[in-house]
């Protein structure tokens, strides 16, 4: 829970006022695994009928621009799904039969990238696509 404060005190801090539709989208990606939009904009329509699958998009884009949340599976707008930045630096194998994600708990950036090439990375996407393990054995594709 102070996690999710801070969360909301970094918002304020940007200058962002924090609507109870941030807040919202905020708190359904809490704690969670990553989401597509589409997923947090039907959480959200039970409390906000009148909200747009739009503002969800701009709301979320928003939140990746100021680091709060961050974009992982970056192939297409329909794939893309979200995840609160504050829950870890993780790395995830996604399905591209199913959409699920897997989180990787190691960094392909922090040790080889560092003292191998010498170079220090800023900003860094590592991402990979395939078949997980219930699709290989549905051998549906
Ligand atoms: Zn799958
Ligand atoms: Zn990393």
């Amino acid at each position: 829970l102070a996690k999710l404060h801070s969360i909301i005190e970094q918002l304020k801090d940007a200058g962002f006022k924090v609507t109870p539709q941030r807040r919202a989208i905020i708190d359904t990606l809490h704690n969670h695994d990553p989401k597509t939009a589409h997923e947090v904009f039907t959480n959200l329509k039970e409390d906000y009928p009148d909200i747009s699958l739009d503002t969800v998009y701009r709301n979320l884009h928003l939140l990746v621009e100021l680091g709060v949340v961050t974009q992982i599976n970056l192939q297409s707008r329909d794939s893309a799904r979200f995840v609160i930045s504050a829950d870890g630096h993780y790395h995830y194998l996604i399905c591209i039969q199913c959409g699920s994600t897997v989180k990787v708990d190691f960094c392909p950036a922090t040790t080889r990238i560092t003292e191998d090439f010498k170079f220090q990375p800023i900003k860094h996407v590592f991402e990979v696509y395939g078949y997980c393990s219930q699709c290989q054995n549905n051998e549906v594709y």
